[in-house]
């Protein structure tokens, strides 16, 4: 264990005391719950890792924003310092609020593509995909291959293959390439990073074809911080100045604030050119699906915690102790020969299942396996990144076969100390030990036609 814990930046000023219930009652629960870790109840759940989306703690500044929020219908002054916090650190000319990362996505989207089209990513995460999907149109993934072996540490496993993207653009004629979009970190490859080199590149083809594109920005911070230390260039720039150098690249980016922004709700669209004539269209689908253009479905406190936590997610002390959380417990897995999506990314281990249950096979979701264990085990709470939430091809209905079984450990921003990390780590440690034991996954009992993973009903296999 070479790896030390980076102590926290901040002191605790309140508390939310959690509880662990028996293994006996962890049992029962997870029955009750279809063996779905949505359908737990929060109280039921000792260390809750589903998601580092809206479950950070916010900051004395943020929390006494809270308070000073406007609330305004029109025009509420803490609008306007959401737009020049969004200008200033993007420097795009437009920033519309909306309620989440895919409200973004149905509002920006659902004003460029159209049935036929056909939109190209490294990555597309789940919401984004399915936005892609109800416009009607096709989503393609094409991310390097070395994200797709998670032993291979590469620095940037959360680039675009840029050529095979040309390939495809070309194969289906790039007037049918609605929109390129760049997924920055690369969620659904392990948080993996994407260098500013590939982005420049992207963004060259996407010039050349005259196809937009768009950068789905949830973690814009923890990308930049990772080029910082891993791409030459970087090395001396501010977080600040990467960031603008990433979003010089796109003409329009979505994102989910309830990520690197450090709060609990919120979302952002951005146009880089004023004069662009998706800005008007973007106001028409805002003001019907999210409300005004001046508060696009938040409270004012909402749009002025946002515009504090725009600025606290660049400190660059927060992201070393952030990443520092990642790589203290990837050490332990390391020691204990456990494999996960590495070198790791930056907002959560993303365990290899496929290694833990070499015997199950993706129609039967070694990742839920490993989290229905997680839970089981020590009252913690992850979720697959495989083929459950994959899903079925929308053509042909068949389950599809991800590229990887990863059990996900996303680590809320601000919430977690050491000794919790040392849990985590000792419960995978537990359970790879008898891994071997476990003979069979889960089936689908019932699911909804998109999105399933979020409702689904499983039961165990049993042969
Ligand atoms: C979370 C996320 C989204 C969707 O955002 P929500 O706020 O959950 O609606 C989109 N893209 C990426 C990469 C994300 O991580």
């Amino acid at each position: 264990m070479a790896v030390k814990y980076i102590p926290e930046p901040f002191r605790i000023k309140m508390v939310e005391p959690i509880k662990m219930l028996t293994q006996k009652e962890r049992e029962q629960k997870i029955k009750e719950a279809k063996y779905n870790l949505f359908n737990l109840a929060g109280q039921d759940v000792y260390i809750d890792l589903l998601t580092d989306s809206g479950t950070n703690a916010m900051s004395d500044q943020m929390w006494a924003g809270i308070m000073r929020g406007d609330e305004a219908y029109a025009g509420s002054s803490s609008y306007y310092k959401l737009l020049e916090a969004g200008k200033d650190i993007f420097n795009y000319d437009y920033i519309q609020p909306v309620h989440q990362g895919r409200a973004a996505e149905k509002v920006l989207f659902g004003a460029m593509l159209v049935p036929g089209k056909i939109a190209i990513s490294n990555m597309f995460f789940d919401t984004t995909r399915a936005h892609v999907e109800l416009c009607g149109a096709r989503a393609l993934d094409c991310v390097v291959e070395e994200a797709k072996d998670p032993t291979k540490r590469a620095p940037f496993k959360g680039n675009m293959n840029v050529e095979k993207m040309e390939k495809t653009i070309l194969q289906y004629g790039p007037e049918n390439v609605g929109l390129v979009v760049m997924t920055i970190t690369n969620n659904s490859a392990g948080g993996q990073p994407v260098s500013v080199q590939n982005i420049r590149e992207v963004a060259a083809v996407c010039k050349k074809y005259n196809i937009p594109l768009n950068i789905d920005a949830a973690r814009y911070a923890e990308n930049a911080y990772f080029v910082k230390l891993r791409e030459e260039e970087f090395k001396n720039k501010s977080i600040k100045e990467i960031i603008r150098a990433i979003f010089d690249c796109g003409d329009m980016f979505t994102m989910s604030a309830k990520k690197d922004t450090i709060v609990n709700m919120g979302g952002l669209i951005g146009v880089k050119d004023a004069t662009s004539p998706l800005i008007l269209l973007i106001k028409a689908r805002c003001i019907s699906f999210e409300g005004f253009t001046t508060y696009g479905g938040l409270a004012g406190r909402d749009l002025e915690a946002l515009a504090i936590g725009l600025y606290e997610g660049l400190d660059e002390n927060y992201l070393k102790y952030r990443i520092g959380q990642m790589e203290y417990l990837a050490a332990h897995l390391d020691d204990a020969g456990i494999a996960y999506q590495s070198p790791v990314g930056g907002h959560g281990v993303f365990v290899d299942a496929k290694a833990m249950f070499p015997q199950i096979p993706y129609y039967e979701f070694p990742g839920q396996v490993l989290a229905v264990e997680l839970y089981k085990e020590a009252g913690i709470r992850a979720c697959d990144i495989g083929s459950y939430m994959l899903g079925n091809d929308p053509d042909t209905k068949q389950q599809l076969h991800a590229e990887f079984e990863f059990t996900r450990l996303a680590i809320p921003r601000r919430v977690y100390t050491q000794s919790h990390f040392d849990i985590m780590a000792e419960a995978l440690i537990a359970i790879k030990e008898r891994a071997h034991k476990i003979k069979h996954g889960y089936k689908i009992t019932w699911e909804p036609p998109i999105l399933r993973h979020f409702q689904a009903h499983l039961t165990p296999v049993d042969k």
